[in-house]
């Protein structure tokens, strides 16, 4: 950090501040987690000066040698890892990842067809690249007009899904007439017989699963019956999970790589990789994935393929079962520990690395308040919507809680409790503003003093 600091001390001081920050307040953000020092100085590294579009041995730049190495032994640990057909590690995050999974779903399943008609051939997979820019406008845009006609079924984010699932504010919602299944209004579960016949009438493309804030976990089995029925490519989002997945704490019916034709995952949440992407998939559509570049990336980053490779290493490791199991261990302990003290659990519990708390319907503050409240208190996570919620996504009625970075920090039950208990403490003397317009303020709050310093003395001793 002093070479940083040297010429640009402003960005090393801020380095620092985060360094103390994530070091200084317990980290419950379900998507964060700490990568190891290994992982970090394999991606701040020269490797970042490379350009290398392509694929391993078939690149658009001379002396990609060592960034090959590099991408091959992400690939075939990603592989080995999780049990895939084919990896792809150059996606730079999980919202390009799902972007990749999506076009070369498309590509194989609508563009080539499409281009086949149209010009009369038995496989468009044989054309050359250069036939795409040959092909009249009038051709090629009958083949736009079939990829902008499909129909993606994925689950809604006021449910717990994630803006690239359809989304008419992202990408997702706008090239695909998105459709969203939700969870049961009473057990807040999904209802697969519900996404049964919702998947039957609507016939999508893709069936998407995978979630930002659904605290359990999903039959894929029954998700693949679904998706057979209506001819739909199953495609599962792991961006959450794929560390317990890795770990083996997600197996048989719960397994998405035993089920999904694509899966995509980022690799910083429960993974505990450097921030980036990783797509999985079948054989058949290994092909179509490799031309993330240039069907959505540009070049790769091979600094952060170097990290993903180091941190997929890790994960192999024996070690990493046990830190899976105890995450989900860990959020069992903070979940019950959230009942007995009466905090209204969403669904419950939880199966996986989070819980979802309705701070909304008894204790009568918003979800930006309370966030805002336990971080005065030295605990940082993040307001969240609850399925139906009616503060909507901006202040919201929830709260999510992860136990990835906690876990691997060493914490275990008694920490939780203890985390649970300090968490009621502050959300039960948090007193919302009078509104302006009569009612309470969505915003403002005052928390007990004495709350807060002895909420702030208690995380300070975790
Ligand atoms: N998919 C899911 C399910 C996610 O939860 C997230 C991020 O929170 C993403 C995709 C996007 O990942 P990124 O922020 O790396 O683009």
């Amino acid at each position: 950090l002093e070479t940083v600091a040297g010429v640009a001390p402003d960005v090393a001081r801020a380095i620092v501040a985060e360094l103390a920050d994530q070091r200084g307040n317990i980290k419950l953000i379900a998507s964060e987690n700490y990568s190891s020092l290994a992982t970090q100085l394999a991606m701040g590294n020269l490797l970042t000066d490379k350009y290398a579009e392509g694929i391993p041995h078939h690149r658009f730049y001379a002396g990609c040698d060592n960034v090959d190495a590099v991408e091959d032994l992400a690939n075939a640990r990603a592989c080995e890892l999780f049990g895939a057909e084919h990896a792809y590690a150059q996606p730079h995050s999980g919202a390009d990842a799902n972007m990749v999974a999506f076009w070369a779903i498309l590509r194989a399943r609508v563009e080539l067809p499409a281009m086949a008609e149209i010009l009369g051939l038995e496989n468009a997979a044989a054309l050359a690249p250069a036939d795409w820019n040959k092909m009249p406008l009038e051709q090629w845009n009958k083949v736009r007009v079939a990829l902008g006609s499909q129909r993606l079924l994925g689950m809604d984010l006021a449910s717990g899904g994630h803006l690239t699932h359809g989304y008419r504010l992202n990408v997702s919602g706008k090239m695909f007439e998105a459709h969203g299944y939700t969870v049961d209004r009473e057990t807040f579960l999904l209802d697969y017989d519900a996404i049964e016949n919702q998947a039957l009438e609507v016939r999508p493309l893709i069936l998407l699963a995978g979630f930002s804030a659904y605290p359990r976990n999903i039959n894929y089995r029954r998700m693949r019956e679904i998706a057979d029925k209506v001819g739909a490519v199953l495609m599962v989002d792991m961006a959450h999970f794929s560390g317990l997945v890795a770990g083996k704490v997600l197996t048989g019916d719960e397994d998405p790589l035993a089920f999904a034709d694509v899966v995509t995952t980022t690799t910083h949440k429960t993974l505990r990789g450097p921030r980036g992407g990783l797509v999985l998939c079948k054989k058949e559509f290994a092909e179509h994935v490799d031309r993330g570049c240039p069907l959505v990336l540009g070049g790769p980053l091979p600094h952060v393929m170097a990290a993903k490779a180091v941190a997929f290493t890790e994960a192999l490791r024996p070690e990493f079962k046990t830190y899976a199991a105890k995450i989900v261990e860990n959020s069992r302990a903070l979940a019950e520990a959230f009942v007995s003290v009466g905090l209204n659990v969403i669904s419950g519990g939880t199966d996986n690395h989070l819980v979802l708390v309705d701070v909304a319907s008894a204790l009568g503050v918003t979800g930006r308040q309370a966030e805002d409240a336990v971080r005065r208190c030295g605990i940082t996570l993040n307001r969240n919507p609850i399925p139906f919620d009616p503060n909507g996504p901006w202040y919201t009625s929830g709260l999510r809680f992860g136990t990835p970075a906690v876990t691997t920090l060493g914490m275990g039950r008694a920490e939780m409790r203890e985390i649970a208990e300090v968490v009621h403490l502050v959300l039960t003397h948090i007193v919302p503003a009078e509104g302006k317009s009569g009612g309470k303020d969505k915003a403002k709050y005052t928390l007990d003093q004495a709350a807060e310093k002895q909420a702030s003395d208690r995380v300070a001793k975790l």
